[in-house]
């Protein structure tokens, strides 16, 4: 028997607390986010973090930019010249620090900041010019802390492709966390990786054939060591944004496993039904469910726990973005 664990965990996610409503920005407002709050929301624990607030800058407060080379800026107070690199780097450190113990399986940041910002924050030169290069004090703390965990702007989440990856991300890494985090057995990793097989090979199929052989060594390798390059492996796999084409091969390879199970007609219809997803004319939750449907009627179980087949909620609405 392999150890049982939740197809559909609750995940814990850090988020920069003005995207939940928060009053904590410079200017005392909030920046709620639709998306995090009321579609998110419902299926996730937050962690909410405000490092500016928590490094004791209070609400309202000066704003702040990053000033000087996109490498290593530093976070400065325009009007008045304050220099508050040193304080929020201590409270990003410590803060992070925490984080790194409280089981998070993602996080959500405010694009722009200084402070929270990942992508493409402005940074001030001498000139009075700013450059799109520089990344968030503690963002950039964040990621380097804790490289595998999935991390995004809230910005980024509108584009539905990149949401749909760090949802991806965000349930495989609860689902992963789930496991390590119990009494797990290598044969409770074999099956871990045989249910996200299908998911992998639709990402980075080079990476799933890296992974699958790191677990069938895994009895010869130390657990924490084999524990944490599965979980860097898989999350860096995962969060190559699969694209229709690895799709569809990774459809077909399913249909592969009915053949023998399913009559000429209906493998037929199954090909051509993926084939029409990849024209883009039919959705992907049209071949998923076909798949889903002939899998259940052959008692194919290694097809149904496929988590490819639905990685996340269903009220998230995934597949509608493929
Ligand atoms: S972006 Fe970050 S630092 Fe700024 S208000 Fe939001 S949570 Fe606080």
């Amino acid at each position: 028997m392999t150890r049982a664990i939740p197809t559909m965990p609750r995940p814990r996610l850090g988020v920069s607390a003005c995207l939940l409503g928060s009053a904590v920005r410079f200017d005392g407002g909030h920046q709620r986010d639709d998306f995090v709050v009321a579609r998110l929301g419902p299926h996730v624990d937050w962690v909410p973090v405000c490092p500016e607030v928590e490094a004791g800058l209070g609400a309202p407060r000066p704003s702040m930019r990053l000033e000087g080379r996109p490498e290593a800026p530093r976070l400065v107070e325009p009007r008045s010249g304050r220099d508050l690199t040193e304080t929020l780097d201590a409270t990003a450190t410590a803060r992070v620090a925490a984080l790194a113990g409280n089981a998070l399986d993602g996080f959500i940041l405010k694009k722009d900041s200084p402070t929270c910002g990942l992508h493409r924050v402005r940074v001030w030169g001498d000139h009075g010019q700013a450059e799109r290069t520089g990344r968030g004090l503690f963002a950039a703390r964040l990621v380097e802390v804790m490289p595998a965990l999935p991390v995004e702007e809230e910005g980024r989440l509108r584009d539905r492709r990149l949401r749909e990856s760090f949802l991806i991300r965000v349930f495989t890494h609860a689902r992963l966390a789930c496991l390590l985090s119990s009494d797990w057995t290598h044969r409770d990793l074999v099956a871990f990786h045989t249910d996200h097989k299908m998911l992998l090979l639709a990402s980075h199929p080079t990476a799933a054939g890296d992974l699958g052989r790191l677990v069938a060594d895994g009895r010869s390798i130390d657990r924490d060591t084999l524990a944490s390059r599965y979980r860097t492996g898989l999350m860096r796999a995962l969060s190559r944004v699969t694209s229709v084409g690895r799709m569809v091969n990774t459809l077909h390879h399913m249909v592969g496993h009915l053949t023998r199970r399913i009559d000429r007609a209906s493998s037929r219809e199954m090909h051509e039904c993926i084939d029409g997803f990849g024209r883009g004319e039919v959705p992907l939750a049209v071949p998923l469910t076909l798949l889903r449907h002939h899998a259940r009627r052959t008692g194919i179980d290694y097809l149904l726990r496929q988590t490819l087949c639905e990685p996340c909620p269903p009220s998230l609405q995934l597949h509608a973005a493929l």
